[in-house]
């Protein structure tokens, strides 16, 4: 499995749409690895985590074929992660000799409505022909293609069942981890119940080198807590990777910066355009 890290920013981007600050200023100056988009990952080269409003930034980048993309998971409503609009322009006339005929959206109930709503304005027939739009729920297992996918309660806000999800293929495991909070031990003693061995871990990491505790998000020390319950709960393997993403500006951290604390704790920073093979 390829795991293609496309958008590695928390909600306002870095540098943010707004912001002076020094972080969003020597992002500018410096660019490269310290410009970070809003996250999106792209699992092979037909499975999409998230659909911010950066995603056809990320087709001009790398080049992809949104077309062949054949499933959506979202994990949430927030505007960073579910920006929708762009599945209006799917069908005919905006689109022709689409890779793949249908293209399968799995979210929460609160996404799944938002998506209808804010795309029904202006979906035409054609494209609404070529999408499925499917609610899932915490802790329900589905299959999409050969994919087997678990999606699991994230601990990040009230008001919407926020997902994580572990995706199987090929006798591979990677879970995602963003947005989320600490989990409770419920989800881990699922996970061990289901006798699940985790290659890959993608973590909520928005507040850099901070230590969070209890909160909707978490920073490299939160992950080094969690990646220690996860060894406990015998759900990760010896050399499982870790990698943390979805960094706010307000870490102050280029990607120089991350890369060498992060390298202490054990863990590979995301940027833009990384991708992880297991
Ligand atoms: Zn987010
Ligand atoms: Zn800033
Ligand atoms: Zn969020």
């Amino acid at each position: 499995m390829k795991i293609g890290f496309l958008g590695t920013a928390a909600a306002e981007g870095i540098p943010a749409v707004f912001c002076n600050c020094e972080t969003c200023d020597l992002s500018r100056r410096l660019g490269g690895k310290n410009v970070r988009t809003r996250s999106q990952i792209l699992v092979n080269d037909d499975l999409l985590i998230d659909f911010p409003p950066d995603a056809y930034a990320h087709v001009l980048k790398y080049g992809i074929d949104f077309s062949a993309v054949k499933y959506v998971l979202f994990t949430h409503s927030h505007p960073d992660h579910c920006h929708p609009f762009e599945f209006i322009y799917r069908g005919k006339p905006y689109s022709h000799n689409a890779t793949e005929p249908i293209l399968k959206i799995y979210g929460n109930e609160t996404v799944t409505a938002l998506v209808q709503k804010l795309i029904s304005h202006e979906l035409k027939d054609d494209a609404k022909q070529t999408m499925n739009i499917c609610a899932v729920s915490p802790y329900q297992t589905f299959s999409a293609g050969d994919y087997e996918i678990t999606a699991l309660p994230a601990a990040h806000t009230k008001g919407e069942d926020c997902l994580i999800y572990l995706i199987k293929q090929d006798g591979k495991t990677y879970l995602q981890f963003n947005d989320s909070g600490i989990l409770p031990d419920s989800v881990y003693e699922f996970l061990a119940r289901r006798n699940e061995k985790i290659d890959l871990v993608s973590f909520d990491c928005t507040h850099g080198f901070a230590r969070v505790g209890t909160g909707r998000h978490m920073g490299a020390l939160d992950n080094a807590s969690e990646r220690e319950r996860m060894q406990k709960f015998g759900i990760v393997r010896d050399n499982t990777k870790y990698v943390i993403t979805h960094f706010s500006h307000n870490c102050h951290s280029t990607h120089a910066d991350l890369t060498e604390k992060a390298a202490a704790l054990g863990f590979i920073p995301a940027h833009d355009g990384l991708i992880i093979e297991i």
